[in-house]
């Protein structure tokens, strides 16, 4: 039962309860598109008539589309779905690596997509950024709004980020210097909190039902999203979930992003496997690799020293997160990131560690499933910030 705050509590007026009907109906229609009027009537137990008023109010507002479904004899129903129709949404992934820009429509399907490499001045990278968000922007009228996604410490509330440790930056406002080069709203937040709000938005049906679950970052470094009750915690400052800096051993392979040797990311990260594989395959004529994708690859063609090291980062992968369920037993615990493409060879090891490791711990187990939502969830949890502000659920203010 949460406590009321009465520092942003407003009474209920009589239009609180259409605005709650309505995202209800919305909500209806994203997940279950098609759908019917009758359909949505018969599980909410609204009137016919409220759910006419709100979907003429949704399709006004352009959300949604209607389309004859098929006959079964008399006339055709009307069915509804989220309007498929041009970008609504514009998200960049800025990576250690390279930052991708899409568009996406309000069903969270990318359509538009550029990248470039990420430059380690902050001054240079925002210029490429606003150019690429630029080009979509004006092109398309119908762009609501930004997400950005960041690998870093990010306050969402102010929308700067406060410490990107790959770069040394801090104190960036790159909301307000997105929002000042195009105009339009500009949300952020930290990598692995926006991959979280993509999986509880766009995630495959089988974990849109999951309200307590955390999404394990797995990249250069390592970062985790948790999502209480259906929400993105992200406690004071938007500081919550650096799981990636609690201690876990001594003398990992690679120093962490602040350098410490004893932090579950320099053990579990994409820079600890590719650490572990220079070693392994010192004396090897292919060991040259460049990049995790690489290590996947060669893991996947069945090369021993690259599975090897994938199995032996997925053990540690696995003790970080039987932690994790001690503290939190969360529902469901998702991996993602390029790693989750090595499911296949790592899954074994990374639940019997979690196993081995959960036995003085006697409560339900967790799922431990890969991402749903492909090799880059933080190019969707970019788009999500923005689009999840469409249907989630309606707070007085
Ligand atoms: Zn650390």
């Amino acid at each position: 039962m949460r406590r009321i705050d009465l520092k942003t509590a407003s009474v209920a007026r009589s239009d609180t309860i259409r605005d709650i009907n309505r995202q209800i109906v919305l909500n209806y229609i994203r997940e279950r598109s098609p759908i019917s009027r009758a359909e949505i009537s018969s599980e909410t137990a609204l009137q016919r008539s409220t759910i006419s008023l709100i979907v003429d109010e949704l399709k006004s507002q352009g959300l949604i589309d209607e389309m004859e479904g098929e006959s079964t004899g008399g006339r055709p129903p009307m069915l509804l779905r989220l309007r498929a129709v041009g970008p609504i949404a514009v998200g960049v992934d800025l990576g250690t690596d390279r930052t991708i820009v899409a568009t996406s429509d309000l069903a969270g399907r990318i359509l538009e997509r550029e990248e470039f490499q990420t430059d380690p001045s902050s001054k240079e990278t925002i210029r490429k950024m606003i150019d690429c968000v630029k080009r979509f922007t004006e092109k398309h009228q119908g762009i609501e709004g930004i997400g950005i996604s960041l690998p870093g410490l990010v306050g969402p509330e102010t929308g700067q980020a406060l410490f990107i440790p790959h770069f040394g930056w801090r104190d960036w406002p790159v909301a307000d210097l997105m929002k000042a080069a195009t105009g339009l709203p500009v949300k952020v937040d930290n990598d692995a909190n926006a991959a979280a709000l993509a999986e509880l938005w766009l995630g495959r049906p089988e974990i849109l039902q999951v309200r307590d679950f955390i999404f394990v970052l797995v990249e250069q470094g390592l970062g985790t999203g948790i999502v209480f009750d259906g929400q993105v915690y992200h406690g004071v400052a938007g500081a919550a979930g650096e799981f990636g800096h609690m201690t876990i051993g001594k003398d990992a392979p690679v120093a962490c992003a602040a350098g410490s040797y004893e932090c579950w990311e320099a053990f579990a990260s994409e820079d600890a496997a590719l650490a572990r594989y220079a070693k392994r395959a010192n004396n090897l004529d292919n060991s040259d690799i460049t990049s995790f994708a690489q290590l996947v690859d060669r893991g996947l063609n069945g090369e021993q020293e690259a599975q090897s090291a994938l199995l032996e980062t997925a053990c540690y992968l696995g003790l970080g997160i039987s932690n994790l369920l001690k503290g939190l037993s969360p529902e469901a615990v998702i991996v993602g990131g390029r790693i989750a493409r090595a499911w296949p060879i790592i899954a074994e090891v990374v639940k019997d560690a979690v196993e081995k490791n959960s036995i003085c711990r006697g409560l339900p187990s967790a799922s431990i499933i890969a991402s749903t939502l492909g090799e880059n969830p933080q190019l969707l949890g970019a788009l999500s910030l923005v689009l999840a502000g469409k249907f989630a659920a309606w707070l007085p203010t």
